[in-house]
């Protein structure tokens, strides 16, 4: 039978109280049983606010302005008492749900109370919304959005005023679907591994979810990778010296560690399509990267990774990453091709011609790479990374001074027998970049969760406390891991204050784990990289809790930067604070140099 869309409504509004994850799991469960193979890719995509896999952009393109007058149009009120009743509302969920009732007790003849409305059909109606475009659009998607709410039950209503509008209260993660996905179908976590890893393939639930429930478990095993749908990245783990690297990797390959902007490069006959490490559609944005991924790769269908980086054409000296993601925000990008032109420092390749090579090892991908790539003089275009192949610590050491006088953040080290890891944290990479201090040798991306107005004078100037989590990926959790204050000018923390208070919500979000209340909480959202002078063992925060009740906090965090890239499952992990707290105060990297000579000096 196919789906009613209020199975999700319900579902969502039975989820909005819930502050605890495994209630949010069977809950889900219960749902995703309830679906059959037609329904359950749509059944996914909109219980995260989305009408497809998050790499494929779909904007509706409506404010809660054009949803008010939606609302005036399907319920025949007046946009003014709309409007002032939405100001003491503050949702546009809560508006169209209090008109919808309105309307219905007025209509007992009103569609919604007569044949409830399927999934698909809501769906589809979402869809026609964003393929309304052009001039004229705004009125048409207000009057369709107008057409859907009259066929809809109050509550429905106001779950797809905020799918619309973008703001869903309830935060359903990826781990916590697939846990659910898993729940559904075998009844605990078995499958979990097995859609994990088509996951991390395909980067897309509705496919994953399609896959099972029409091939059933075995089905999972043939998701590979496909041009066109990101890979989900892999990422390295850190080491503080060139003995650690060498103790874990023996002969291994170290590249520089470029301080750019990741991006996974689709090529597909004329067909190029660029992703940001959190798998945001960046095509568009590197045009003279494009043009040189034709000219440079005869391929027809290439899937390749590397950092790009922006250099200064007058000096060649390459741009930190902070200029390199200028790129993202310019609108005139044919004019930063001139003044801000990019490289492409290439170091993966992971399908090539009909081949998958994600399983294949390091150093045949490598050597693939090096084909694929026509060679290139100068800046600009696409190069492969330099690789240095060694199993003597001294000469890692060389590379890694060499990198950093190069302006780079350090290396990479890569195991040559290691598969392309995706979606995975592991010692196939093992990064080690510059110490900043004696202490602290990384920077640490944290999510908001919280928020507390200031006090005094910093309340008069709108600049509040963040309370910020790492992420517990065992657990899909968010444990709190400090407050943080500084490091961003006061209008840049103004607008991150009004963006916060669009995301509040008036209970603590069920995947988050903390022993501190801010003033308000927020939906998990958006991303920091912190500094910090430590990291300390604390009771006041839960991150990587031990039996004795102390968890990890930063001491004395500043904000470095907005990773507007990163999502909030993309935070440093609880493994990794656990890694940095155990790296403290072992030195930086030069002083190991100094005992690696030493050690060779006295054999
Ligand atoms: P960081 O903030 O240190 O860049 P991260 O969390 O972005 O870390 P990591 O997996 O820890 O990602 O480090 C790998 C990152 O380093 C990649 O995401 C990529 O952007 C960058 N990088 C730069 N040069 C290389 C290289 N030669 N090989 C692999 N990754 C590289």
């Amino acid at each position: 039978m196919p789906m009613p869309f209020s199975t999700l409504a319900e579902t969502l509004e039975a989820l909005e109280p819930i502050s605890g994850r495994t209630q949010m799991i069977s809950m889900l469960a219960e749902m995703l049983r309830q679906a059959e193979p037609d329904d359950i890719a749509e059944l996914l995509y909109l219980s995260q606010g989305r009408l497809l896999p998050d790499f494929i952009q779909k904007e509706f393109g409506m404010n809660e302005r054009l949803i008010y007058r939606s609302v005036t149009q399907a319920y025949g009120a007046t946009y003014d008492d709309v409007l002032a009743r939405s100001k003491q509302l503050g949702d546009a969920g809560l508006v169209a749900q209090e008109y919808a009732a309105k309307w219905e007790a007025d209509n007992p003849m009103a569609p919604a109370n007569i044949e409830p409305i399927t999934l698909q059909d809501v769906y589809s109606q979402l869809m026609k919304i964003t393929e309304t475009i052009g001039s004229g659009s705004q009125e048409g998607k207000v009057t369709q959005l107008a057409v859907l709410f009259r066929r809809l039950s109050p509550l429905e209503a106001k779950h797809v005023a905020r799918i619309v509008v973008g703001r869903l209260r309830v935060g359903v993660g990826d781990p916590t679907l697939l846990d659910a996905l898993s729940l559904a179908k075998a009844g605990d976590k078995s499958l979990r591994v097995a859609l994990q890893r088509a996951y991390n393939l395909s980067s897309d639930l509705g496919l994953v979810a399609h896959t099972l429930y029409t091939m059933g478990p075995e089905g999972l095993d043939d998701i590979h990778v496909k041009v066109g749908n990101p890979v989900r990245m892999a990422l390295a783990e850190r080491a503080d010296s060139a003995d650690e690297i060498v103790a874990r990797l023996g002969e291994c390959a170290i590249e520089p560690k470029y301080d750019g902007f990741r991006i996974q490069v689709h090529k597909d006959g004329e067909k190029v399509s660029m992703f940001s490490r959190g798998l945001e559609d960046m095509s568009g944005m590197f045009p003279d990267l494009v043009e040189a991924i034709h000219r440079q790769i005869s391929s027809a269908q290439v899937i390749l990774e590397g950092e790009a980086l922006a250099y200064d054409p007058s000096t060649g000296a390459i741009q930190p990453f902070q200029v390199t993601s200028q790129r993202r925000r310019v609108h005139n990008i044919a004019e930063m091709s001139e003044t801000l032109p990019i490289s492409l420092m290439a170091f993966d390749l992971l399908f090539i011609d009909g081949r998958d090579l994600t399983r294949s090892p390091y150093i045949e991908r490598r050597e693939e790479l090096y084909k694929a790539i026509a060679p290139r003089e100068g800046l600009g275009g696409l190069h492969p990374s330099p690789a240095l192949i060694t199993e003597d610590p001294e000469q890692i050491v060389l590379f890694y001074e060499d990198s950093l006088v190069e302006g780079y953040e350090g290396i990479v080290a890569k195991r040559l027998s290691g598969v392309y890891d995706a979606g995975k944290r592991g010692y196939n990479w093992i990064k080690m970049k510059r110490s900043y201090n004696m202490q602290m040798s990384d920077t640490v991306d944290c999510v908001i969760v919280g928020y507390s107005y200031g006090k005094g004078r910093r309340a008069s100037w709108g600049i509040g406390t963040m309370l910020v989590s790492v992420y517990d990926k065992a657990n899909d959790t968010f444990p709190t891991v400090t407050k943080v204050a500084s490091g961003l000018s006061e209008e840049a923390f103004q607008e991150l204050g009004r963006r916060l208070l669009a995301d509040k919500i008036d209970h603590k979000d069920p995947r988050v784990v903390s022993v501190l209340t801010p003033d308000f909480w927020v939906v998990p959202r958006y991303v920091l990289e912190l500094q910090a002078d430590e990291l300390t063992r604390s009771q006041m925060h839960p991150a990587g809790k031990t039996a004795d009740g102390a968890g990890y906090a930063l001491r004395f965090p500043r904000i470095v930067k907005e990773r507007p890239e990163r999502g909030p499952e993309d935070a440093t992990s609880v493994d990794e604070i656990i890694e940095l707290y155990n790296m403290q105060g072992k030195g930086d990297t030069r002083g190991k140099r100094k005992i690696v000579q030493d050690v060779s000096e006295d054999e």
